[in-house]
């Protein structure tokens, strides 16, 4: 079974989610069209140096829509521990399942990458591994040292999972100091039971704040997708426990069905609407936001990040 058929199985990817009625999200808006990636150039070398290393990336797993613009520019967000989450939440793409062993020569195999796609911020995230003691902080922490090593010039960003609120998994993690310690809400705490139901709201806030006490030079960041049902009204109430927890960049974006058998589309947010979000934001003290209908976590995390140090500075020089 090539790569990409190996994508499409739904079946065995969410077993657990075949019992769920279809329901079929409609046209998408043009706003949210984008073109399909063409398979040559810097993407293909992108999609090689992950081939040749044995790597998984999220951009892949996930169906993200802006595989094409990332992987050109050579930009990709390598996914850790394994193809297989232990949870099943219903927005997601990524298959679920009984993970196989942690592979520990993976890190060695991330840092050569980084180094060989010559990328100045890398993005590291991971599938859940509620199977491993740690959930996998010391793998996370391994990796950061081994890009360090490697590439000790390339800044990094981690993404992972909420380690069961192990605040000595979290702490481990934090010491390891990468630049940015991202974690993404997902959603308003009213949807959790439905969209993530094997996470807590209040685990995951208190894991970002946690991360700022241990070591507050250590950016920290979340994000949040719209359409799902939520109101405009829990989204500004989002924001404001993001600040209260002292987080500095928000990312807001449309979430897009993987699949007809995943968590309904409610509504496709207007490009306008997510302009307010973002001046909302701002408003509320996040030093960056990115807001817009193609935001990701990991979308433009590089530039971004360059912008992030720069608001810091700014803000600092004015108190
Ligand atoms: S936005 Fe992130 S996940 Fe999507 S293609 Fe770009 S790097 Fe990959």
């Amino acid at each position: 079974m090539t790569y990409n058929e190996k994508l499409l199985d739904r079946a065995k990817r969410h077993p657990e989610k075949q019992k769920n009625p279809d329901r079929k999200a409609g046209t998408k808006p043009d706003w949210i069209k984008v073109k399909a990636p063409s398979p040559t150039g810097v993407y293909e070398d992108t999609r090689q140096i992950a081939r040749k290393l044995n790597l998984t990336t999220v951009c892949e797993e996930a169906g993200c829509p802006n595989i094409g613009e990332c992987w050109a520019k050579s930009h990709a967000t390598f996914m850790i521990m394994g193809e297989i989450c232990t949870r099943a939440c219903s927005f997601c793409n990524v298959a679920t399942g009984k993970p196989d062993a942690l592979d520990v020569w993976e890190p060695t195999r991330v840092a050569k990458a980084v180094k060989e796609m010559g990328l100045n911020h890398v993005v590291v995230t991971s599938v859940d591994r509620d199977d491993l003691k740690d959930g996998g902080a010391a793998h996370f922490v391994k990796t950061i040292e081994e890009i360090r090593r490697l590439a000790p010039n390339t800044t990094v960003e981690i993404l992972p999972g909420d380690f069961r609120g192990d605040w000595d998994a979290v702490d481990m993690v934090t010491r390891a100091k990468p630049d940015v310690f991202n974690h993404n809400l997902e959603t308003v705490p009213a949807l959790y039971p439905t969209v993530r139901p094997g996470a807590r709201y209040f685990r995951s806030l208190r894991l970002l704040e946690r991360v700022k006490e241990v070591d507050a030079s250590i950016f920290t960041k979340s994000g949040l997708m719209v359409g799902l049902g939520e109101t405009n009204e829990q989204v500004g109430q989002v924001m404001d426990d993001m600040r209260a927890a002292n987080i500095d960049f928000i990312t807001i974006g449309q979430y897009l069905q993987p699949t007809p058998k995943h968590a309904p589309l409610d509504r496709y947010v207007t490009p306008e609407e997510f302009q307010k979000f973002e001046k909302m934001a701002y408003a509320k003290g996040f030093l960056m936001v990115s807001s817009s209908p193609l935001t990701r976590s990991s979308h433009h995390a590089g530039e971004d990040f360059a912008r992030l140090k720069t608001a810091r500075e700014t803000k600092l020089a004015k108190a």
